[in-house]
């Protein structure tokens, strides 16, 4: 069976706390590999390789920071397919899909080669005679990535490309159950020259999360997961004093006006929500269907779900994988029974048709889906797509805006008014205008309101450079020495 193991100080290090969890491959639903849960000890060896290797990389040019950059991505466009085909292996989804994970995942590399115009400050000279001002951002130290199962490769690259081009260290809990990919990246940024220290990571439980969230030498945490803990690691993070950016779940509504383009609408509907087999935080999950238009909506969508290619991730037809866990797919098709009896129509029902074997549910559209209902009030996390039918645009706005999570939405419409309208009106961090899923590009910053993000910083791009630097400003003045005396009044520029 293969050993899944930590990665310290530059090397691999065999797990000693004699806990472990199991990695399936969902497609076969068989138990795949064994990953080495963390103790506190191995959680401190690990900080302390971070701390240790802090000083030298903090004053490592940024010419130098740069470089190693971009020779992880030269080194990850090649390794390309192997990061894929780690994903799929453990994850389910299709090779086409962990591609894009990873072609998403190497542009925050790719913004982090940008380091050295990233970190420029500003400069006043002359603010008062002789005096000049300037602003400068300095690493934080020892810093934390904590990352869920659903982007194995992606998430964790939001995270430490920018931070270890900042100049700090960094330490990473991927999640337990596809823990893999890390430890190529962690043998990748070796590769590209990052020295031993700079890059560690733990695997495991909340036994490793707790530990990172007290540890005195972690210096702030960036979060991605489900909201319940992502609220425990905002509030336990920030009571210990550490800087904490946590991102939580989601719920993303698509709002289809009556004047949309149908076929794009059904084709965005269809891709969005069973992408990834829907687990994905940016999934469209609710239909929002303009009452004129959903019979011929919901029709239009149903027409394309046979279509979709259901089966393993590695062959390379298919379109939608399993599942992560038998456990989560069962948990899935509880909505489906739950939605029948609380008033929904089961148009296409997912648990008829799946491979035998593996953690499979086909693609479930839901109509008639009623606010109140737990089909509609949860994230599922699964290729369950709801319609929910809204007599206007203000009922459709209203619901997406009483909803508790706000990461994603998107309006499909011909009307450039009513799409202006609704970026200015609605609750939600990333909207999309006739795109199902607003990923932002790299160069912005990535991150929900509401119950979709805890702290005040969004991820990756210029947030995310602010996240893992702090700010310092500098008063100089360099007067001839004869001219110095004493003069106990405050500064004034004037
Ligand atoms: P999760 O919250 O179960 O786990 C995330 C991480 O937290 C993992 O590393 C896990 O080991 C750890 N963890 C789990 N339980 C813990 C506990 N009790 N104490 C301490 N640590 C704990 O999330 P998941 O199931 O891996 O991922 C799916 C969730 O992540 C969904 O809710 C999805 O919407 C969300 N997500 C959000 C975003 C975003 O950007 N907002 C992106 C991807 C995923």
């Amino acid at each position: 069976m293969n050993r899944i193991s930590h990665w310290i100080d530059g090397s691999v290090v065999e797990g000693s706390s004699g806990r472990s969890g199991m990695v399936f491959n969902p497609a076969t639903g068989e138990q795949a590999a064994s990953v080495d849960f963390a103790s506190v000890a191995e959680v401190d060896a690990a900080v302390a390789a971070a701390k240790a290797a802090f000083p030298e990389w903090r004053a490592t040019g940024l010419g130098r920071r740069a470089e190693v950059m971009f020779h992880l991505r030269e080194l990850i466009d090649a390794n390309r397919k192997e990061i894929a085909s780690l994903l799929t292996a453990e994850h389910g989804k299709v090779l086409s899909d962990a591609l894009g994970e990873v072609a998403r995942g190497l542009e925050n590399v790719e913004f982090a080669c940008g380091i050295a115009h990233l970190l420029k400050g500003g400069y006043s000279e002359q603010a008062a005679s002789s005096v000049d001002v300037y602003s400068i951002r300095q690493p934080l130290g020892v810093v934390a990535g904590i990352t869920p199962f659903n982007f194995p490769a992606m998430v964790p690259m939001w995270m430490f490309a920018n931070a270890l081009a900042c100049g700090n260290t960094f330490v990473l809990k991927p999640s337990e159950k596809d823990p893999s990919a890390s430890l190529l990246m962690a043998e990748l940024l070796a590769t590209a020259g990052l020295p031993g220290g700079c890059f560690n990571v733990v695997q495991g439980d909340k036994v490793a999360v707790d530990r990172l969230l007290e540890h005195p030498d972690v210096q702030a945490v960036s979060f991605v997961g489900s909201t319940p803990i992502a609220r425990y690691i905002y509030e336990t993070g920030t009571r210990n004093g550490k800087r904490v950016q946590a991102l939580g779940g989601a719920k993303n509504h698509m709002l289809v006006l009556p004047d949309a383009d149908l076929d794009m609408a059904a084709d965005a509907a269809v891709s969005a929500g069973y992408g990834s087999a829907g687990e994905r935080c940016m999934a469209i999950s609710v239909v929002l269907a303009v009452d004129t238009i959903a019979d011929e909506l919901v029709a239009k969508i149903a027409e394309r779900i046979p279509a979709v290619k259901v089966g393993p991730g590695n062959e390379p037809d298919n379109e939608m994988g399993p599942l992560i866990t038998g456990e989560h797919r069962d948990k899935v098709a509880g909505y489906v029974e739950g939605a029948s009896e609380e008033g929904a129509t089961v148009v296409v029902d997912g648990r008829d048709g799946a491979p035998s074997e593996g953690f499979f549910l086909m693609p479930t559209l839901l109509d008639h889906v009623q606010p109140g209902s737990k089909a509609y009030d949860d994230e599922i996390f699964g290729p369950v797509l709801s319609v929910t039918r809204v007599g206007s645009y203000d009922e459709g706005l209203e619901l997406i805006n009483s909803n508790p999570y706000g990461n994603g939405t998107a309006i499909f419409t011909r009307d450039g008014g009513a799409a202006r309208q609704f970026q200015w009106d609605v609750a939600v961090g990333m909207v999309g205008v006739n795109v199902p899923i607003p990923v932002p590009v790299s160069y912005y910053s990535f991150g929900g309101w509401k119950s979709s993000l805890f702290g005040d910083t969004h991820m990756y791009g210029p947030e995310g450079i602010n996240f893992y630097t702090r700010g310092k400003v500098v008063t100089s003045r360099w007067p001839d020495p004869h001219t110095s005396r004493v003069d106990l009044g405050f500064p004034e520029t004037r």
